[in-house]
C-alpha cells in the first residue's frame, strides 16, 4: 500500500498500527454487529470506550485524582472563549503571553470578555523566541496567566514553565501534547485538539483541576461549561464518538511503546536528525533560536523565495508532502509528530541534500 511521509502541521499522521487496528473494527467493533460509528454513545459498548479511553490518557499523563479531563468539540479556537468564560470569574484579569498565532487568537478573543494584560510578547523577532518571564511579570489578582506551550507556526516551544504563584497557569498544547511527559500539576487547564498528536480532527481534550469548575460566568454557554461537561462525564450531549474511539487506540499504541519517556527519546532522536543537518550546513537556515526550538514542527527556509517554492513541489513528488510553510510564513515546515517514524526524518534530510547538491545558490 503506497503510504507518503506526510510532514501536515495538522491533521497530520495517525501510527500505522493505529489504522490498521481501526480498519480491521471498522465494520464491526468486538462482537458487537457495528461500528463505532454506528454506536449510540450511551450504550454500554460505548460508554466502556469513552471510560478506558479518559484512563488510558490519565494514565500516560500522571493525571492526579484532582484533575477532569473532559472530552469536548470545536477545536482548540473554542478554548479560547470556553476559558475565559468558565475562569474568568474573580478579578475578571487575565494574563497573556503572545507567541505566535494561535496565542494571539487566543488574547484577542480572550479581551471580548474582561480586563485582559498583554504580558510580553515575541512578534518583535518574528516569533523566533520564547519571553523569559518571573512571577513579578503577572498580576497577582489575575484569575489566570493564558500561554500556548509548543507554537505550531513558527516551531518553537517554551523550555520552561512560567511560575505563575497561585494564578493558575493555562496552556494551549494542541500540536505538543503526548510528545513528552509534562508536569500536569503545574497547570490549572490544559487543552489541546486532537489533530495535531492524538487523533482526527473533532475531539478537543481539556485537563482541568477540579477547584477552576463551577464557577463559569452566568452567560456561559452551557456547551463551554466545564460544569455541565464533567458533571455529565462528557456525555451531555453526542461526544465525537469515532475520534475518542481512535485515541483510545493511540493511547493504547503509546503505553505499548513504554509511555511518554519513550516516546520523548524516539521524538528527541528524529528531531536532532533534522537539526544537527540544518546546523550543518548554511544552504538552509532555521530562523528559530535554539533555545527555543519544538521537537513537533521544525522551521527552515533556503533564504530563497524560488528554490522553496520548488523545495516544496520537489519534496511533494518525492512523497515528503505538506512540508510547505504556513501560508503567514513562508519557508518550509516539517510537523514531525508522534506518528512519524525517524525513517522519515531520516530520509527527509537525504532529500535535503540532495535538493541542495541539485540547485547551487546563484553566487555560491
Ligand atoms: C492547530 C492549533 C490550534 C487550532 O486548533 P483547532 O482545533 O483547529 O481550533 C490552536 N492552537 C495550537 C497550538 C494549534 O497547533
Amino acid at each position: 500500500m503506497y503510504r507518503v511521509y506526510n510532514f501536515s502541521a495538522g491533521p497530520s499522521m495517525l501510527p500505522l498500527p493505529v489504522l490498521e487496528k481501526a480498519a480491521g473494527e471498522l465494520v464491526s467493533y468486538k462482537d458487537s454487529g457495528m461500528s463505532v460509528m454506528e454506536m449510540s454513545h450511551r450504550s454500554p459498548v460505548y460508554e466502556g470506550i469513552i471510560a478506558e479511553t479518559q484512563e488510558l490518557l490519565r494514565k500516560l499523563l500522571n493525571i492526579p485524582a484532582n484533575y477532569k479531563v473532559l472530552f469536548m468539540q470545536g477545536g482548540a479556537s473554542t478554548q479560547f472563549a470556553a476559558v475565559p468564560f468558565n475562569l474568568l470569574n474573580g478579578s475578571g484579569k487575565a494574563d497573556y503571553i503572545v507567541t505566535g498565532q494561535f496565542s494571539k487568537k487566543a488574547y484577542e478573543e480572550a479581551k471580548k470578555y474582561g480586563d485582559i494584560k498583554l504580558v510580553a510578547s515575541s512578534e518583535d523577532k518574528n516569533n523566533t523566541y520564547i519571553p523569559q518571564l518571573t512571577k513579578a511579570d503577572f498580576r497577582a489578582d489575575a484569575d489566570y496567566v493564558h500561554i500556548c506551550f509548543n507554537n505550531t507556526i513558527y516551531g518553537t516551544k517554551f523550555n520552561y514553565i512560567p511560575d505563575t504563584g497561585d494564578v493558575p497557569l493555562v496552556a494551549d498544547m494542541s500540536s505538543c501534547i503526548l510528545s513528552e511527559p509534562v508536569d500536569v500539576t503545574k497547570f490549572g487547564l490544559i487543552y489541546a485538539g486532537a489533530q495535531k498528536n492524538v487523533a482526527p480532527a473533532g475531539l478537543t481534550i481539556v485537563i482541568v483541576r477540579e477547584d477552576l469548575i463551577g464557577k463559569s460566568r452566568p452567560d456561559t454557554p452551557i456547551m463551554f461549561d466545564y460544569k455541565t461537561m464533567a458533571d455529565n462525564d462528557s456525555m451531555y450531549n453526542t461526544p465525537p464518538c469515532y475520534p475518542i474511539y481512535i485515541a483510545k487506540l493511540v493511547f493504547e499504541w503509546l503505553l505499548e511503546l513504554g509511555g511518554l519517556e519513550a516516546m520523548k527519546k524516539i521524538n528527541e532522536a528524529k528531531a536532532k536528525v533534522l537539526y544537527d543537518y540544518l546546523d550543518s550546513t548554511d544552504y538552509y537556515i532555521a530562523p528559530v533560536e535554539k533555545a527555543y526550538r519544538s521537537m513537533m514542527n521544525i522551521t527552515f527556509v533556503t533564504g530563497v523565495e524560488d528554490l522553496d517554492k520548488k523545495f516544496a513541489k520537489e519534496a511533494e513528488k518525492a512523497g515528503f508532502v505538506n512540508i510547505k510553510g504556513h501560508r503567514s510564513v513562508g519557508g518550509m515546515r516539517a510537523s514531525i509528530y508522534n506518528a512519524m517514524p525517524l525513517e522519515g526524518v531520516e530520509k527527509l534530510v537525504e532529500f535535503m541534500k540532495e535538493f541542495a547538491k541539485n540547485n547551487p545558490k546563484e553566487g555560491k
